[in-house]
């Protein structure tokens, strides 16, 4: 069961992460993230054979998008353990007096307390004095080259103030977007029209991450350094000399950074920075505290992702109060009726929030939130804004407390609770708010990636009947738009082109525009390269769908029922003959060879290959990989450290290969 629950998590940490450091779009708030990591840590550290060198416990998140070219870290980018509160503090400095006191270091050691910027981390390398690279963390052993980026910065010295700079020097430290010049931004794009940019940090991301430099040069970026990574010809025996000697040489360092004795003076320094945390011009979620000595430092080392020398003392989330004006109800593609709360504008940590997610019914009446209230807004990790609970002093009487409707809001057809996840659904399939949404997910980037055709005139599109279901898109000609709002003939023309071309999107992003519950754009590509083809997946079976690599049960369940329903196969046979692709192509297509027909496991650490190595290894050959043991598994090839699936596979009988039989196999069969 925790093994599920692990694979599970793994798989929507990954997930998120994408989100937020490659897309720049976080999908759920830092708190719904950070307690999906803990619960992670905990399956793991019951079970350490549930860890797998590749989980997120394990390594920093993130990655290299495409348009940059990728360059390795000289040394590797960490992330950092977090503490909640003073009790987490203080159990992380007992944990460090006892590793120091193994190694004989009986003295208390300084540390230094830096506020935790929420910007994102750059790695700037100077040779003889010059800045020569400028690369983002990534996933920590590799990042984006954005040099061209950051010389647009003005708070990056393009060279070192001094006279005999080392042979090289990596200043590590944090790019951000001042709160000021955030809001400034703002401004200037409401008056142009343009969409407001929802948080400095995701701007600040977005714009490093420009193909094109002369935008970043535009936005108003900045940076604080906070560390020294590899060095040639010079040598530090601290961080706070180093810190030092950076500011000496022209790099911000940041002026709320203190050296001191002593974890009740760390403590305190860490909730001044936490009073403060309103005034400044940046956006913190912490203070940092380092172990001082660098010495010391290297003897502590890190445990997985995080080293054991420095600790991220989180803050509570920014919260605010405003008036609860109404709940209103937006039902989903799913036909789920999802309650969102109207709010008196208010701005929260830089933003304007007007509307929050409340998430059903009975949380809604749990937190006993009232229209009418004052309630408390959230942004944590300053994504989706939440409504916590009602300012109950401030209650007049007038409240009203809220109902889930009877009838759907959309179509007037009953409503059902689901009493599993306490959500309420609209019974009738072709509620038109369903289709709606359903059309504007198969429109989206992700998906068909269909530019032109926004929300608004999906609407206008369903109203007039001239698109019913997503397939009837592919029928719109441009005498049928020329009468809409908006339209002239090149756009028109435009639009049309753009869902013609669309029939080229590969399966997989077509499988996950169809909306399958569950389904998400990784999950929908792992099945188009297990079956191939809309065709062979339709006669496939549940059992045979959860074979499939990061496919469980309920998501091979949701897929069958899904390729059963007579309605939607009339969609997917009218998609068909619209031309949309729902085939693999030639070079997506698995191989034929010695291993086809037989699926692999991989498990533990291998001496001379990575996992992924040995997956493409064997995809190669023709043969298939999943990630879980069972009787259809042809071999487990397992490697150093093997756990459970090491287990399973010995009580199901499946074959097991060490990594020299492994190697022997694939030498023969290539
Ligand atoms: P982190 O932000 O908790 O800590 C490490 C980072 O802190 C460093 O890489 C650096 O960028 C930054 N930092 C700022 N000031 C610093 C200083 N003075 N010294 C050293 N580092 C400093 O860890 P992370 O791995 O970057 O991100 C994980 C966090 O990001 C999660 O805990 C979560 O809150 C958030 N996250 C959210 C989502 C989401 O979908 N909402 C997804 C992924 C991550």
């Amino acid at each position: 069961m925790s093994a599920a629950r692990a694979t599970e998590l793994r798989t929507q940490l990954r997930a998120w992460d994408r989100a937020y450091y490659l897309d720049d779009a976080p999908v759920v708030d830092d708190a719904t993230y950070d307690a999906a990591l803990r619960e992670l840590r905990a399956l793991e550290a019951a079970q350490p054979e549930l860890i797998e060198p590749d989980s997120p416990t394990q390594r920093v998140a993130g990655g290299v998008s495409g348009g940059f070219s990728e360059v390795r870290h000289l040394l590797p980018m960490l992330s950092l353990a977090n503490a909640r509160d003073d009790d987490e503090l203080m159990a992380w400095d007992i944990r460090l007096q006892k590793l120091l006191g193994e190694t004989g270091e009986a003295e208390e050691p300084a540390f230094v307390v830096e506020p935790k910027i929420d910007g994102l981390a750059l790695s700037l390398v100077y040779r003889d004095g010059l800045l020569e690279r400028a690369v983002t963390r990534g996933n920590g052993e590799a990042g984006e080259d954005v040099t061209a980026n950051v010389r647009t910065i003005r708070a990056i010295p393009l060279s070192i103030d001094d006279p005999n700079p080392p042979a090289l020097i990596e200043v590590r430290g944090e790019c951000y977007i001042p709160l000021e010049a955030f809001r400034r931004l703002n401004e200037e794009r409401l008056n142009a029209g343009l969409p407001v940019y929802m948080n400095p940090r995701n701007t600040a991301a977005g714009s490093l991450r420009q193909l094109d430099s002369s935008i970043t040069a535009e936005r108003p970026l900045s940076f604080w350094s906070y560390a020294i990574g590899a060095l040639e010809g010079i040598a530090f025996g601290s961080q706070s000399m180093a810190l030092a000697w950076l500011s000496e040489r022209g790099f911000p360092v940041n002026p709320r950074i203190q050296r001191m004795v002593g974890i009740e003076a760390v403590r305190e320094a860490c909730h001044a920075i936490e009073r403060d945390r309103e005034s400044l011009d940046y956006d913190i979620d912490g203070a940092v505290v380092k172990v001082d000595e660098l010495a010391l430092q290297a003897m502590l080392g890190a445990v997985g992702r995080d080293p054991r020398w420095a600790i991220a003392f989180k803050f509570p989330p920014t919260t605010r109060t405003t008036k609860l004006l109404g709940i209103e109800i937006n039902v989903g593609r799913t036909g789920a009726l999802n309650p969102f709360a109207e709010l008196e504008p208010v701005e929260v940590g830089g933003v304007v929030v007007r509307h929050a997610t409340l998430h059903n019914e009975e949380d809604i009446n749990r937190k006993d939130i009232r229209v009418g209230d004052t309630v408390i807004v959230q942004r944590a990790g300053d994504v989706i804004p939440q409504v916590i609970g009602p300012v109950l002093e401030d209650r007049t009487g007038a409240e009203q407390v809220f109902r889930m409707p009877d009838d759907c809001p959309a179509c007037g057809e009953p409503v059902v609770k689901n009493e599993e996840d306490a959500k309420h659904f609209c019974v009738n399939l072709r509620c038109p708010s369903r289709d709606i949404e359903g059309i504007k997910h198969f429109v989206a980037r992700s998906a068909m990636d269909i530019d032109g055709v926004g929300e608004k005139l999906i609407e206008r599109l369903y109203e007039l009947e001239l698109v019913r279901r997503s397939s009837d898109l592919y029928a719109l000609t441009v005498a049928d738009l020329l009468p809409l709002e908006g339209f002239q003939e090149t756009s028109a023309r435009n639009t049309v082109e753009a869902i013609a071309a669309s029939r080229a999107r590969p399966f997989g992003n077509v499988l996950f525009g169809l909306g399958i519950p569950h389904v998400g754009l990784v999950t929908a590509q792992a099945i188009t390269r297990a079956f191939g083809s809309m065709e062979r997946l339709v006669e496939a079976g549940v059992e045979e769908i959860a074979e499939v690599d990061g496919v469980g049960m309920v998501i091979a369940e949701a897929v069958a029922a899904w390729c059963a329903d007579p309605e939607r196969q009339v969609e997917v046979a009218a998609l068909a003959a619209a031309g949309v692709t729902l085939t693999l192509s030639e070079d997506e297509l698995p191989v034929e060879g010695p291993f086809t027909g037989m699926t692999f496991v991989v498990t533990g650490t291998l001496a001379g290959m990575s996992r992924d190595e040995a997956h493409a290894a064997i995809e190669r050959l023709g043969g298939k990989t999943t990630s879980s043991v069972s009787k259809a598994t042809s071999y487990l090839v397992a490697g150093e450290k093997a756990g459970s699936k090491l287990a399973k596979a010995e009580q199901a009988g499946v074959p097991i290969l060490d990594e020299a039989a492994f190697i022997v196999l694939l030498g023969s069969s290539s």
